[in-house]
């Protein structure tokens, strides 16, 4: 079943600051789900993921939410549905982890503003999947790139959503924490039939990881589809205008993108 559908729309920030638009975007998320969006910087992964999220919302077209229009439903309504891991910002205020993690249960509390025996027991079980019962009391910029997005992750899951957006979720982490951090996100995909839909910037993981991708090109859908039939050769030079070589691996036979700068067509 199709928990989002995108319906032909269209969006520009019409604010003076770009002459940036998404144009003619129609497409599917379901159930269990594992879809990647990639495309070059600036074509528009991040607004296509805000438009999903709600917060910006489309000039024309509809986005469709279990069926009913995104824009029918309350901002606490669609956070028990859909929550969102931004971009890992690079300064914040210093909340601690916990004061961090607890801040997603804000649709669920009531006038009185405090969390209730069942959010605090939420809030426990997330931290204890997400192994970080030792550092709840640390500043979230006394800890580690890999840790931040751990507890922004965690916020997210205290949401108890069905689909969770993420943008570029491996961003400023080195090789070991960007495999565990997937790895992670697949299992929550695995065992909890949790909906993904990332922001990709690497294609090996994307390649590994998603059951399905959508690429975007200057602010366009390029084409959606099964992973193995977007992340080809010809796709990506099209949209990212770099040649590359897709090799099986002899040690896993995982197929591996090879960006080779000599094969480059780009000019610049
Ligand atoms: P991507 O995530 O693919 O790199 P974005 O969706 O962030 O691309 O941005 C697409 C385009 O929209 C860029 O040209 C960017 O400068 C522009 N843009 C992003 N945010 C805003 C904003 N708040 N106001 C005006 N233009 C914006
Ligand atoms: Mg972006």
């Amino acid at each position: 079943m199709s928990q989002i559908a995108i319906s032909n729309i269209e969006f520009d920030y019409n604010n003076g600051k770009s002459n940036f638009s998404l144009n003619e975007i129609s497409f599917k998320i379901n159930e269990g789900d594992f879809l990647s969006i990639i495309g070059p910087n600036g074509s528009g992964k991040s607004t296509l993921i805000r438009l999903l999220t709600g917060y910006l919302q489309p000039k024309n077209g509809d986005i469709f939410l279990n069926k009913k229009k995104l824009t029918d439903y309350t901002s606490k309504e669609i956070a028990k549905q859909i929550a969102y891991v931004p971009q890992l910002p690079t300064s914040i205020y210093p909340f601690s982890v916990y004061e961090i993690v607890a801040m997603g249960r804000y649709p669920y509390l009531g006038l009185s503003g405090f969390e209730r025996k069942e959010d605090k027991e939420k809030i426990l079980e997330i931290v204890k999947l997400l192994e970080l019962d030792d550092i709840l009391d640390k500043g979230i910029n006394e800890i580690s790139g890999g840790e931040a997005q751990r507890a922004f992750i965690a916020r997210a899951l205290v949401q108890e959503p069905q689909i969770l957006l993420l943008d570029e979720p491996n961003a400023h982490l080195d090789i070991k924490h960007q495999v565990s951090i997937f790895n992670l996100i697949k299992r929550l995909n695995e065992t909890r039939d949790l909906t993904i839909v990332t922001v990709m910037h690497d294609l090996n993981l994307t390649k590994y990881y998603s059951s399905r991708v959508l690429m975007l090109s200057g602010g366009r859908l390029f084409l959606i589809g099964n992973t193995d039939d977007v992340i080809t050769q010809e796709n990506i030079r099209s949209v990212f205008d770099v040649n590359v070589d897709i090799q099986k691996s002899e040690l896993t036979n995982n197929q591996s993108i090879l960006i080779n700068p000599g094969y480059t067509t780009a000019t610049n």
